[in-house]
């Protein structure tokens, strides 16, 4: 990346679970990350020896970049990836209807096709003391989770892209009708321990990775795939994203020898905007993107 602020970090993956060899882990030790992702300053001096020294020896991996800016030119990236804490997994009731879910084969239950059609269930002490967290047990659809703190200042604003549903008390009782999603009443609202943040929002298009290069598991049913190195981490046309939500979902990529593929969970991405009244909120439960390669924000790559 030219713009000044605005770092690019190269990284290398393994494509077979292999270690890399001795002398380059020697070699390039500090660029090595926890769980050994090698990543530079992008066309730095190492990494062009690292991609010289990967090419001689023809190691199967791939080579991709992330942007890894911090400070006030986070927010000059009009789109982010959402990244928070996982709630304790705890049960939370019959919140989601699989009866048009494709039940995937023998390895994996797949899952995809299920709606959530009930209000989550909470229980205030085994939740942690975040704002923003998310539900662990569902992967898709992804449903978060706000405090009663972070629900009234969302009121305040005016995002777009998602609703906010009253979550149940466990242990208190309801009506059928209280139970669905769809349906609020004042009671409700005000008893709540929690709020769904219900994001409503569909990316309209699906970005780019290149090629499928390889997969860890892909149901046999659907053809969903869950695991996969792609070429490169996903690029957006602004097409591929409405322009006006504040938070959006996605789990459709374009590739050049798959066509579209559907993967198995949902990516989340907000904007620049929701970004920084998260952060000016001091909103807790914002995890770190990456640790591999080290990037604290996860920006959205935009096609050039
Ligand atoms: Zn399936």
């Amino acid at each position: 990346m030219t713009k000044s602020g605005h770092k690019r970090l190269a990284f290398y993956q393994l494509l077979a679970g292999e270690e890399w060899p001795a002398e380059l882990r020697e070699e390039f030790g500090r660029h090595f990350s926890r769980f050994g992702v090698p990543s530079f300053a992008v066309d730095s001096e190492a990494d062009q020896r690292f991609r010289a020294s990967v090419e001689r020896r023809r190691i199967p991996a791939l080579r991709d970049t992330i942007l890894a800016c911090t400070g006030e030119h986070v927010y000059e990236h009009p789109f982010h990836y959402l990244s928070v804490r996982s709630d304790r997994s705890y049960d939370k009731g019959d919140f989601l209807d699989l009866s048009a879910a494709c039940p995937g084969d023998s390895r994996v239950r797949c899952r995809i096709g299920a709606r959530q059609t009930g209000k989550l269930v909470m229980d205030a002490g085994k939740s942690k003391d975040l704002d923003l967290i998310e539900e662990s047990s569902s992967p898709r659809p992804k449903v978060f989770i706000v405090s009663r703190r972070l629900r009234d200042s969302l009121r305040q604003a005016d995002f777009r892209g998602f609703r906010l549903v009253p979550t149940l008390r466990r242990g208190a009782t309801y009506s059928d009708q209280q139970r669905e999603l769809s349906y609020v009443d004042d009671r409700l609202v005000e008893e709540a321990p929690f709020f769904q943040l219900l994001v409503t929002a569909r990316a309209p298009g699906a970005p780019w990775v290149g090629e499928v290069v390889r997969t860890f598991y892909q149901c046999s049913r659907c053809g969903t795939l869950n695991g996969a190195f792609f070429e490169s981490g996903p690029r957006f046309k602004p097409e591929d994203l409405d322009q006006d939500a504040d938070i959006q979902t996605l789990s459709r990529y374009r590739t050049s020898n798959q066509g579209q593929v559907e993967i198995m969970g949902e990516v989340v991405v907000i904007s620049a905007r929701f970004l920084r009244f998260l952060k000016d909120n001091k909103v807790r439960g914002l995890a770190r993107y990456s640790s591999d390669p080290p990037a604290k924000h996860g920006i959205v790559d935009l096609l050039d």
